[in-house]
């Protein structure tokens, strides 16, 4: 009687871990139908905004995505996890719980569509559409230069350019950009005074 039920313990259960097993990868199959199509879209906008062909992907030693145009230096990667770091630290600071995590957040680094700023200092930057931004002092013609930019919401994701020094200047663009998204979950009403720079208000937001 006992190695009956044992036995039929046994293959109850392993009955149990094979609905479980089929649950799961129905589970995940779908998931990654719904991934690939937000990522697809995403990929999209990171093209249209940057003009680049991503062909790079990986993640960060805390498991942030990178999606990228060239392979990434390690100090890079090292550079956005700080970034993300002390953003989630300040955060946390403010009582805001939701997307403190490396691995809800995908970025991507494009090509620099300038190195240097007006003044000649180092500022790897991105021309974007002026959007909201035509006719301000940041209107360059129809784009204005970037450090950064949200891409999404959900996912989470924003562009940077590519660097080759001053990993603290990534650091930087990664807690700036990372700002709004965390206030977008965290802090609605606060989010929308800060979201348009073009009416005023910078970096960082959240001291
Ligand atoms: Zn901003």
């Amino acid at each position: 009687m006992t190695v009956m039920t044992q036995s039929k313990r046994k293959s109850l259960g392993s009955l149990a871990a094979l609905l479980a097993c089929a649950l799961l990868v129905c589970v995940w199959a779908q998931n990654a139908s719904a991934q690939s199509r937000a990522d697809r879209q995403l990929l999209a906008r990171a093209e249209s905004i940057s003009g680049d062909r991503f062909q790079v992907q990986g993640s960060t030693p805390q498991g942030v995505r990178v999606v990228a145009v060239t392979r990434p230096r390690a100090e890079t990667l090292r550079a956005i996890d700080d970034g993300f770091t002390s953003l989630f630290a300040v955060a946390r600071r403010h009582g805001y719980r939701q997307r403190l995590d490396y691995s809800a957040y995908t970025v991507f680094i494009a090509l620099a569509d300038r190195t240097k700023d007006s003044q000649g200092g180092y500022s790897p930057d991105l021309a974007v559409p002026a959007g909201q931004y035509a006719g301000s002092g940041y209107d360059q013609g129809g784009y204005i230069y970037a450090a950064g930019m949200v891409l999404a919401y959900n996912p989470s994701s924003f562009i940077i350019a590519e660097h080759d020094g001053n990993t603290q200047r990534i650091s930087d663009i990664v807690r700036y950009e990372g700002e709004h998204i965390i206030l977008y979950y965290n802090d609605r009403a606060l989010y929308q005074r800060t979201a348009d720079h073009s009416r005023g208000g910078g970096h960082p937001i959240l001291q």
